[in-house]
């Protein structure tokens, strides 16, 4: 990495699901930074064999980023110049949780990084920061994040990346970048392939939710990774550092897809092909979310099909990169078709 000395890099929700692939990216950098995580969780007791850092060569800070003291001790006994803040609550959370992580704790990791000589604030951010239901065709860093956000998890991701870019200060030696990833999928993921596998094992798979010409991205999880790394450097490094810090980036697998394609893929992956689908079109499945939310009320359940799930599975999202692969380099090196067979392997491996 381009800087003096060696570095110390300071990964906030570090063992997370892409934090620990951050941490196998910052591991194979020459020469190799100094690795710290800073979670409220420690590191897996047990990592896929897809990894190559040894759990012993990383120091793990146990600690809430909303706690001043925590991140003041973790980033005193860090040394950290840089510091990647990839934690957020999951979706699903109440708006106080995001409110409090998001905002508050974005604001707390910012000051006590201005304090305490961290040079380089990557932030992890969204993609979802610009979704507002309605259709997102190609959508760059010019769009406006909507005035009515989706939900309290991307109004809060908007509020924090704001933040960040906003703290950048060239004068100052403080420099902040906001990277906006798109449906990350990949080994260590609970949500996403794990959900479609046993989507298809319960029969389900045949069902589809909408006409499936929406396109949208997805992308892999090391990519992601690469970015960040990417990005540090190029905030580090005086001939770009001018041009990146206080600027964001939609990062993406640059190859949007049918929304149904990727859990076709993997059902396809597992030997299970539909040999006929029942399509829900939009409306109807509106409506069904509608009735579904009503009689979760009453029964006290968590609805299985939402308004808001139906529009996230029935609009076109899909961004346009070109601004990261000029300004940071990046390539989306791992395609979908080798993301999802690495998913798989590490699925078959961890079960
Ligand atoms: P994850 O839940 O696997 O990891 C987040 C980590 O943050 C966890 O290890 C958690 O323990 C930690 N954390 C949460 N609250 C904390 C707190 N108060 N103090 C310290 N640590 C805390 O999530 P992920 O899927 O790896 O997401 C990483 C980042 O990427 C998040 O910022 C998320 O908003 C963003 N993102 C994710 C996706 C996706 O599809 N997964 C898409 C776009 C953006």
């Amino acid at each position: 990495m381009a800087s003096e000395g060696q570095l110390s890099v300071l990964l906030v929700g570090g063992a997370g699901f892409l934090g620990l692939h951050l941490i196998e990216k910052f591991y194979n950098v020459s020469p190799r930074p100094k690795i710290h995580v800073f979670d409220v969780r420690p590191l897996p007791e047990k990592l896929s064999k897809q990894f190559t850092f040894k759990a012993a060569d990383i120091t793990t800070h146990i600690g809430d980023l909303t706690s001043e003291a925590d991140v003041t001790l973790a980033l005193q006994s860090s040394g950290a110049n840089v510091l990647v803040h990839s934690a957020s609550p999951m979706h699903g959370c109440s708006q106080e949780i995001y409110e409090k992580v998001n905002v508050q704790g974005t604001r707390n990791l910012l000051s006590v990084s201005q304090k305490l000589g961290v040079r380089a604030f990557v932030y992890t951010s969204s993609a979802g920061v610009i979704f507002n239901g309605q259709d997102i065709h190609n959508g760059d860093e010019t769009w406006p994040i909507p005035e009515v956000p989706m939900d309290g998890y991307n109004e809060t991701k908007a509020i924090a990346e704001d933040m960040v870019l906003k703290a950048n200060n060239r004068s100052q030696d403080f420099l902040t970048i906001a990277l906006r990833p798109a449906g990350i999928f990949g080994p260590g993921d609970r949500q996403l392939v794990p959900g479609l596998r046993s989507v298809a094992k319960l029969g389900q798979s045949k069902f589809q939710i909408g006409d499936n010409n929406n396109l949208f991205d997805w992308t892999y999880v090391g990519n992601v990774a690469d970015a960040h790394v990417l990005a540090a450097n190029k905030l580090l490094d005086p001939s770009s550092s001018s041009v990146v810090s206080g600027e964001t980036f939609f990062i993406t697998n640059d190859s949007p897809a049918y929304f149904w394609a990727l859990a076709r893929t993997v059902w396809k992956a597992d030997g299970h092909i539909d040999k006929y689908n029942i399509v829900l079109n939009r409306p109807l499945a509106i409506f069904a979310g509608y009735l579904s939310q009503f009689f979760s009320k009453l029964t006290g359940k968590e609805p299985g099909l939402t308004p808001f799930r139906v529009k996230i599975v029935c609009a076109y999202r899909y961004h346009n990169i070109s601004k990261a692969k000029r300004l940071l380099g990046y390539k989306p090196l791992v395609d979908i078709e080798e993301g999802i067979a690495k998913t798989l392997q590490w699925m078959d491996e961890s079960s």
